[in-house]
């Protein structure tokens, strides 16, 4: 093995794609045709095709249907639409029903995605009275390809303010005439007039911030990755967003694709990259059949390529899928899924501006945060950071799921309460708990909704934004089954590489599991057993996984006193 065996390496994972798609699952003997081609030890092939959750290495039925068991489904009854499914179809259906985590469909739950092999574009995403007629759709051979209805965000009052969200549902995602007749490609042509430098302070000077949950300044990165010496440079965009109750990325790439081509371009031109790679998410097979179709328009007309609008700058985007793994969308376990490994996160330093993707430098952002350079530039660096508060800038999207009237991505400036985003969902009655961040995130009490919703606002209460999930839950659910979700969720996800994190998230599901099925005195030595794991976990696992995998359970315990 070795990483100097490389060559062909990173065509690894969209080999494995291409079999698994093609047939439903991936055999010895495909796996050893692929090795062969790309000349890659069979074990280590086997070792990445292993870690992914939606590869299988042992014969299945060509129509997979995943069903979400996981929070926000949970709450809706996924348990009982998947008993329900499958005592429908009933053996020899030529189904495959796998339970699994969030699909970031949370707005519609509780949802399931049929994938059928041989046919990967034919995929059915499916509420619970559409189940049925989704997965025969799927599994039929002749019947015709139905694509569901498009997604969109929530409709909202006010839709002029909008500024990320915008063109979503207003313009032909398929459409680069229309894109462009919505304001589209104004802001790369703006980029071009300010020039690489002008273009880094624009950014820095917006105060924008990472919004995939780490808020990392975005024109500091940029600057970063500029100044370094080493050269390719790349730009990498993270569209792996799993964590649970996360979907606004989802709904940029449906409902705007040109405007993540749009972004990246300018990304590339501002560190001086010429090649980019989008990360998606395995589950999103619409976002990227539109994202694809939107590079390749792109690129016929002379906006991806050689010479881009004549001004002498070339870049171009590969899609890459992932492939069911939420520790991916850690920025260096994402880079070793694209060369070809498992997607195991790397120690930092070094960082990914000096050397992210193949060693070199690389700007790595997630697809929100990219978008939010467009307009950046048509209204001015000063303009924008009037949004919000002096130190949350801009607009923030927000995925609301769960106990609400209307479930789905809400934009708001940051600033905005918690209680005014929840008041725009329409919260229903009998609010217990919601949960900021998603599984990494907290819990906060309904008492406190007048929580404001910017960086400062969320750490000073002593809980985060994360990437801006809201998930509410009212009393019809019993807490400690989330939690015991939550576990179950970080025990599967762990990589395993580090002690603190694979042991920690086993003996965390194993406490919540035993506080579950019994109450009282047994459960405080529990919960101090829970406190003493996720210390451990927090102060010495290599990267956020385990770093954040008690957040949720602890919150529950302090703020909402979930085992009194
Ligand atoms: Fe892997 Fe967990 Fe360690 Fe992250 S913290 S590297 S997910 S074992």
């Amino acid at each position: 093995g070795g990483r100097e065996a490389r060559d062909r390496r990173d065509l690894l994972l969209p080999g494995l794609h291409a079999i698994n798609d093609r047939v439903g699952w991936i055999s010895e003997g495909a796996l050893d045709y692929l090795c062969r081609r790309l000349t890659v030890p069979p074990a280590e092939a086997y070792g990445v095709a292993t870690f992914y959750a939606m590869f299988s290495v042992r014969p299945r039925p060509a129509t997979v249907l995943h069903v979400c068991t996981d929070l926000a489904c949970t709450a809706a009854g996924a348990q009982d639409l998947c008993a329900g499914i499958e005592a429908g179809l009933g053996p020899g259906s030529g189904v495959h029903v796998e339970r699994g985590p969030c699909l970031g469909l949370c707005e519609r739950a509780p949802a399931a995605l049929a994938i059928r092999a041989g046919d990967p574009v034919r995929t059915a995403v499916a509420a619970p009275a559409a189940v049925r007629e989704a997965v025969l759709a799927a599994s039929a051979p002749d019947s015709a390809p139905e694509e569901p209805p498009a997604e969109t965000a929530v409709p909202q009052a006010g839709q002029d303010g909008l500024v990320l969200l915008r063109r979503v549902g207003a313009v032909d995602p398929s459409s680069l005439d229309d894109y462009r007749a919505h304001g589209g490609y104004t802001a790369l042509r703006e980029a071009f007039a300010l020039g690489p430098a002008g273009v880094i302070r624009e950014v820095t000077d917006s105060g924008l911030v990472g919004r995939g949950g780490a808020a990392f300044p975005t024109g500091r990165k940029w600057q970063a990755t500029a100044s370094q010496p080493d050269r390719p440079h790349y730009v990498v965009c993270n569209a792996d967003e799993s964590e649970p109750g996360t979907f606004k990325d989802r709904v940029l790439m449906e409902g705007d694709p040109y405007a993540l081509v749009e972004a990246m371009t300018i990304a590339a031109y501002a560190v001086g990259a010429h090649r980019g790679y989008l990360y998606l998410r395995g589950e999103y097979p619409r976002a990227t059949s539109r994202m694809q179709h939107a590079v390749d328009q792109a690129r016929a007309r002379g906006l991806l390529g050689d010479d881009i609008l004549g001004q002498g700058h070339s870049f171009d985007i590969e899609i890459r899928r992932g492939a069911g793994a939420y520790v991916c969308g850690e920025e260096t376990a994402l880079f070793n899924s694209i060369e070809g490994y498992r997607g195991e996160p790397r120690s930092k330093p070094p960082f990914p501006v000096e050397k992210g993707l193949f060693g070199k430098p690389t700007v790595e952002n997630n697809v929100e945060t990219l978008v939010n350079v467009l307009p950046i530039l048509t209204m001015g660096a000063a303009a924008y950071a009037a949004i919000g508060t002096a130190r949350s800038t801009g607009p923030k999207l927000f995925c609301v799921s769960g106990a609400v009237e209307r479930p789905g991505v809400h934009e708001l400036p940051f600033g905005a309460t918690l209680g005014e985003l929840l008041e725009s969902a329409g919260v229903r009655d009998r609010l217990r708990a919601v949960l900021l961040g998603g599984a990494a995130g907290g819990f906060v009490r309904p008492d406190e909704l007048d929580l404001p919703l910017t960086f400062e606002g969320t750490r000073e209460a002593g809980t985060t934004l994360g990437s801006g999930v809201v998930m509410a839950f009212d009393d019809t659910v019993p807490l400690p089954r989330l939690l015991l979700r939550i576990a179950e969720f970080f025990r599967d996800e762990s990589c395993g590489q580090c002690v603190p994190c694979r042991v920690g998230t086993v003996r965390q599901e194993e406490a919540l599991r035993r506080i579950a099925e019994r109450t009282g005195a047994a459960a405080a030595e529990d919960v101090a057993l829970l406190r003493e794991v996720g210390r451990a976990m927090r102060d010495a696992s290599i990267c956020g996984l385990g770093q954040t995998a008690w957040n949720a359970v602890e919150s529950a315990i302090d703020r909402l006193g979930a085992y009194e």
